[in-house]
């Protein structure tokens, strides 16, 4: 059975995409089956994992507004070892489709369903808002990652993102949690940060990760080369500390065993 994760914040550029196609590719070297679902019309976890989001066939637009099988629009991402269903700007167009259709919120889910022996994890990629697209993340979702940069409004933000998951958990999806808040762009040296960090375990405890995802632009060059930190730099700190992440998520959700080479068996 898969488990389904969203990456979420309501804030952009805080590091969602970065978590997330650098979570994927983590997981696929620790052994784990990894689907990808990109979320966003911004398309950067589709680049980011090496697939042309203007050359699609298909997209999780058609998975969520034509139903199209998950089976058919997922493609491999060769080097990264993960599948990924795309999307590009036509999803921006899915916000008011979907509306309109019967079971909005849980399409995502439903398409889903569908693959759910195929994969050990499935990430989702939401985009910077509490849109539809995010609320289908939500509610095909077992949990949410929340990646956070330790500054100073960080704690309120992440307030309003722990109300919006309990709506959705009271009156959704029952079966969503926190999984975890990640310490994202973390500078050790700056005093501030730490502090911010220091608040944060105070307030959520052992749902802040150990791991702690440093500042490291090998990270943020990798998208340029339609590939993740991990896979485009494996020797590289920021990277390192996404394949400890991998194993720490394995950890706390515990996960299907190591297999070596899964994903390759899949394309
Ligand atoms: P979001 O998806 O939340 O909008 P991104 O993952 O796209 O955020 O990150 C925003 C920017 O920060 C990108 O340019 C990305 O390359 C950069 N970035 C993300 N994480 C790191 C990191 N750990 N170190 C350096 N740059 C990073
Ligand atoms: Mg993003």
């Amino acid at each position: 059975m898969a488990k389904i994760f969203c990456v979420a914040n309501q804030k952009g550029g805080v590091g969602k995409t970065t978590t997330a196609v650098n979570l994927a590719a983590g997981l696929a070297q620790v052994g784990q089956r990894v689907l990808l679902v990109d979320l966003d019309p911004q398309g950067n976890a589709t680049m980011g994992s090496g697939v042309d989001k203007r050359q699609l066939a298909l997209s999780v637009y058609d998975v969520l507004i034509d139903s199209t099988p998950v089976r058919d629009a997922a493609m491999l991402a060769e080097p990264c070892g993960y599948h990924v269903l795309g999307a590009n700007r036509e999803l921006a167009g899915a916000e008011i489709e979907l509306v309109s259709l019967p079971q909005r919120e849980k399409r995502l889910k439903t398409a889903l369903a569908a693959v759910d022996a195929d994969y050990d994890f499935v990430l989702v990629d939401c985009p910077p808002s509490l849109s539809m697209l995010t609320l289908n993340g939500l509610c095909a979702a077992h949990g949410v990652v929340v990646p956070m940069q330790c500054e100073y409004f960080a704690l309120e933000g992440v307030t309003d993102l722990v109300h919006t998951i309990k709506q959705v958990h009271a009156n959704l999806n029952p079966d969503l949690e926190i999984i975890g808040l990640l310490r994202v762009m973390f500078d050790p040296r700056t005093t501030l940060q730490q502090q911010v960090s220091e608040q944060l375990k105070g307030h959520f405890g052992d749902k802040v990760f150990d791991t702690v995802i440093p500042r490291n632009v090998r990270l943020a060059e990798a998208p340029s080369y339609g590939l993740p930190g991990v896979v485009f730099d494996p020797s590289a700190k920021g990277s390192q500390a996404f394949v400890e992440f991998a194993r720490e998520m394995v950890a706390r959700v515990g996960a299907a065993k190591p297999r070596p080479a899964a994903a390759k068996k899949q394309a």
